[in-house]
């Protein structure tokens, strides 16, 4: 159903979910809206890929039973099959695989008790339980997680150097690609929010969907924005080039700027260089994907997926709970920077491979074939302070009138939390 347009036209800066969120939100205001993404395709870090011609996606993929705004999107592009994806239930710690499937909560305690203190097992239950009964906690900016003096030291500080290891690493280092001394107490309740949820992954990926949008929204692809244009306060519009052809101007009464925040730092800096500043402080860091086809299945049904405790390789699980001859390696964390080369890839596939052999037994399985994919600035991993960041980004926002800001590093990175940045940022601008 067409929505009769309000006569305002905007842009949207950014063809991932961020983005998306933001144009969906204005389309559906009424309101005319052109999306510029620089690529050849939508969706930014889901990765669309093919892996011996079925689509496939490398980058973020699974949605929670939480993410509301997202699954609402999905279900406004028609019916969309769903499978559970399940939780990453095994772990390899000092050279023992720790299994733990659904324990229920005493077990979930004695687990948390083996791997740390009491104290450390008490503060992580309280930091859960805070997560589990309210909703907010789940993004970031909620007051209790982000509230000054508990956000200005590394998660890892907050508990011992063991419970670190074996509970906080596994999270950050999928969740941030980052150690527990890079990422802060702010962002806690969105890694817990993560943990809790179940997921589950759409049938044929987000591709159809994406289709679907771009049939609702104006899409400009290979289409990179170069410059804001920003006169007296105010946003008149943008110069944009495509196929890397000359710039042109174009005008607009608002500006979503939906991209990651370094980007958006390079993007801002000539017009408002203390937001610029700020954004360029948050976090990135680098996470490489190898999704490899077997001849057969090559994990079983009882172990889906492992999280390891060292090396490049963070995790290695089946692709989908249908898919166990289609592995999805993660090397990220510091062991896994800088992006490796093909030849180093090469050799740390081979070694999580063994790994997970070694601990799953049986004879070896041939590969079929393999993709691979390298974000340089994969995961955002935030920033201390992100309170005082907030504040800084909405003054400095609001300074601009047309200016609305969207993106990973604003309510949390997960799928939701940034389709739902989009739309707050839509909001913001028609407010
Ligand atoms: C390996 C991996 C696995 C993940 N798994 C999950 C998961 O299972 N579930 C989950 O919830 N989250 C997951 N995530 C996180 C999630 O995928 C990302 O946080 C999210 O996709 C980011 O969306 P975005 O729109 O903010 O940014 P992006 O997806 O990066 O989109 C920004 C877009 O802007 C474009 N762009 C940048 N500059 C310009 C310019 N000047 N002009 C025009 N276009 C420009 C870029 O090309 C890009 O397409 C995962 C992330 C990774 C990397």
């Amino acid at each position: 159903m067409s929505t009769p347009s309000s006569g305002a036209r905007f842009a949207v800066i950014g063809g991932g979910l961020s983005g998306i969120g933001a144009a969906f939100a204005l389309h559906r205001a009424g309101h005319t809206v052109e999306l510029f993404e620089q690529d050849s395709v939508l969706g930014g870090r889901c990765g669309f890929d093919t892996l011996g011609g079925r689509p496939i996606m490398m980058g973020g993929k699974n949605i929670g039973r939480h993410y509301e705004q997202l699954r609402e999107f999905i279900a406004a592009s028609g019916h969309r099959a769903f499978e559970e994806f399940g939780i990453n239930s095994s772990q390899l710690i000092n050279d023992e695989l720790v299994t733990l499937d659904n324990p229920g909560i005493a077990g979930f305690v004695r687990h948390l008790l083996r791997m740390g203190s009491p104290v450390d097992a008490a503060r992580m239950l309280y930091y859960g339980a805070r997560v589990r009964f309210d909703e907010r906690h789940r993004f970031l900016g909620s007051d209790y997680f982000g509230a000054a003096g508990n956000d200005d030291v590394a998660l890892g500080a907050h508990f011992g150097a063991d419970f670190g290891r074996n509970v906080l690493r596994p999270l950050t280092v999928r969740l941030n690609a980052a150690e527990p001394d890079e990422v802060y107490l702010g962002a806690f309740g969105v890694s817990l929010g993560m943990v809790q949820d179940r997921y589950d992954q759409l049938v044929d990926g987000m591709q159809p969907v994406l289709d679907w949008f771009a049939g609702q929204v104006a899409v400009r692809l290979n289409t990179r924005v170069d410059r804001l244009v920003v006169r007296d306060s105010r946003v008149a519009g943008l110069d944009a080039s495509e196929n890397g052809g000359p710039t042109t101007f174009s005008e607009y009464d608002g500006v979503v700027v939906a991209i990651p925040a370094y980007a958006a730092a390079a993007l801002l800096e000539p017009v408002i260089p203390a937001l610029s500043k700020a954004l360029s402080e948050v976090a990135y860091y680098p996470s490489t994907v190898a999704v490899v086809q077997y001849e057969k299945p090559f994990f079983g049904s009882t172990v889906r997926s492992i999280a390891f405790d060292s090396g490049p390789c963070s995790a290695a699980g089946v692709y989908g709970v249908n898919d166990l001859d289609i592995v999805r390696y993660t090397f990220s964390g510091r062991e896994a920077r800088p992006v490796p080369d093909a030849q180093q890839l090469a050799r740390w596939i081979d070694e999580a491979e063994t790994k997970v052999r070694n601990h799953l037994g049986g004879p070896p399985v041939a590969r079929v074939r393999t993709e691979t994919r390298s974000w340089a600035a994969a995961h955002c991993a935030y920033l201390p302070d992100h309170a005082g960041f907030r504040t800084v980004v909405r003054e400095q926002t609001e300074s601009v009138a047309g200016l609305a800001l969207a993106g990973d590093y604003l309510l949390g990175a997960q799928l939701e939390a940034c389709y739902r940045s989009g739309v707050a940022a839509a909001r913001a601008l028609v407010a």
